[in-house]
């Protein structure tokens, strides 16, 4: 897709409830662009009376409209309607995306627009498809399940691919037949508005996907509402907690949360390509500038082949463009915030006086564009006591630990808290299968790294990366809850 002048994207700085725009608020946020730092938004904070009236236009809209008691294939038909909007919408909806995020608009024309559609459809598809079961009761008897909606779900999402992330979130909740009330996060607030026009472009009834604007207060105020029946969250570990905390404070619901990660990439000598995996690393650890969740961000090597994947690696480094997502050359994006910049070079520095050593990068480049770059950086001598090893930099910091037999190789990738993800390279499939069964990862990607275009892979953490799963059938069903139905049909039945 071609480059776009930032100053003439059209922005919807509203909320959005019972099927329209809604703007004005006392209080706003200043929202800047990481591209180039400039303040280009302000963005309406909810308070508590916005965030009431759009859980309850949602719980109307649950109770009267006829989503979730439609025939499910009309359910479906709407959402691929909705999908193949979204697809159409491209020219207006990538420069959006890349506006305020960190998406080059490549990137967001080519994966983040296609892939939040083709996620809704294979959603979509669940509808009529997927629902309870007969179970084999005593012969004078019929027992079911039968799966119904929840009614209202509060979604929380994160910044980092703000269209994808939310649509794992409303697809499959829509799809099962409930009503969304979603916060994105306040620093990417504005995409998901222009996919709600489209949802009632679609034909989704009004009501049934509402977005509230605002920070953590509006996140934890979703939590606590009565009415909300399950949250779904994608973000930090530490949201993550302080969520469940506020779900249990408030009463019980279901939680799904997708938190952080520190996904080991292990790379044996016996790999073909060593140029190609240094690539594959480079990629997983670069991409999105590290603020991916399975961001491959702990290369675990075999001493062997060590110093020259991590020459190599450090070479496809020297070849990212930084530059702002509005550009076609772009493909290191910026750091969120200037904030968020400062952090990462923080946890590097700490690092090093922990005794960790700069291979490459360690600092901020393309300081003149007012935006927040980081160098792609390479850390060696480091252990686990380490700050750059233990903690989630949400920056494109990798890591370095070699090892001399495969016994090490698996005490090195187990993490003390997370279990988001991990990367397997070997040309021997018995090690490839033995590491698949004993890391503790909730994916674990052998001689690849990264998702697919295969929805149905389940994606979610073990350990503090999360309860629950994002995409797959898992996913459709977590959105369900299950109820038993027991018939006597016995003449003499009491
Ligand atoms: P974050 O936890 O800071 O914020 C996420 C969302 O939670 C935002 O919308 C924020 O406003 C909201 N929030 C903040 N405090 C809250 C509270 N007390 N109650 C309710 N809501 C609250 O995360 P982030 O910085 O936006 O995103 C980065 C993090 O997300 C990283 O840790 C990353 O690993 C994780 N992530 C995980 C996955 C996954 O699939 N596991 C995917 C993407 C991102």
């Amino acid at each position: 897709m071609d480059p776009f002048d930032p100053a003439k994207i059209a922005v919807p700085n509203t909320h959005f409830i019972g099927g329209r725009a809604v703007g004005g608020a006392r209080e706003t946020l200043d929202v800047h662009r990481p591209s180039d730092g400039k303040l280009y938004a302000a963005l309406p904070l909810a308070d508590a009376n916005l965030v009431d009236h759009a859980v309850e236009d949602a719980w109307r809209a649950f109770k009267e409209s006829d989503w979730a008691t439609r025939a499910p294939r009309d359910r479906a038909r709407v959402l691929h309607r909705w999908a193949d909007l979204i697809e159409a919408d491209v020219a207006t909806l990538a420069p959006l995306e890349a506006l305020g995020s960190t998406r080059p608009i490549h990137n967001a024309a080519n994966w983040d627009v296609p892939f939040c559609a083709e996620g809704i459809r294979f959603f979509a598809e669940f509808a009529d498809k997927c629902g309870g079961e007969v179970v084999p009761t005593q012969r004078d008897q019929l027992g079911m399940t039968v799966t119904e909606p929840y009614g209202v779900i509060g979604a929380i999402a994160p910044w980092n691919f703000p269209l994808v992330m939310a649509s794992w979130k409303i697809a499959p909740a829509l799809a099962a037949g409930n009503a969304v009330v979603l916060k994105p996060s306040e620093m990417t607030p504005f995409s998901i508005v222009r996919l709600a026009e489209l949802a009632i472009a679609a034909g989704i009834p009004p009501g049934i996907f509402n977005i509230v604007q605002g920070d953590g207060r509006v996140g934890d105020a979703l939590c606590r509402d009565p009415r909300i029946a399950k949250v779904t969250f994608t973000g930090s570990t530490r949201t993550g907690a302080a969520i469940m905390a506020a779900c249990a404070e408030s009463g019980t619901k279901a939680v799904t949360l997708e938190l952080g990660g520190k996904s080991p990439q292990v790379v044996f000598a016996d790999v073909a390509d060593v140029d190609k995996v240094a690539r594959r690393v480079a990629q997983a650890i670069s991409t999105n500038a590290g603020q991916v969740c399975v961001a491959g961000s702990r290369l675990i090597v075999q001493r062997a082949i060590a110093d020259q994947l991590v020459e190599r690696i450090a070479a496809a480094f020297a070849e990212l463009v930084a530059g702002p997502t509005w550009e076609a050359t772009t493909t290191l994006s910026p750091i969120i915030s200037a904030r968020e910049m400062k952090r990462i070079d923080g946890i590097v520095r700490k690092t090093v006086e922990q005794g960790g050593q700069i291979v490459t990068g360690g600092g901020a480049t393309a300081e003149d564009s007012g935006g927040a770059y980081y160098q792609p950086t390479i850390l060696t001598g480091v252990d686990m006591n380490m700050d750059a090893v233990r903690d989630e930099i949400f920056g494109p910091v990798l890591t370095v630990q070699t090892f001399e037999d495969e016994a090490e190789a698996m005490q090195l990738a187990a993490h003390p808290s997370y279990g988001l993800a991990a990367g397997v390279h070997t040309a021997d499939i018995n090690r490839a299968l033995r590491l698949a069964r004993g890391l503790e990862a909730g994916t674990v990607w052998v001689n690849r790294y990264g998702r697919s275009w295969d929805f149905a892979l389940p994606t979610g953490g073990y350990k503090r990366s999360g309860i629950g799963k994002d995409l797959g059938r898992a996913a459709y069903e977590a959105n369900l809850r299950t109820k038993t139905v027991l018939i006597d049909f016995a003449d003499d039945a009491a």
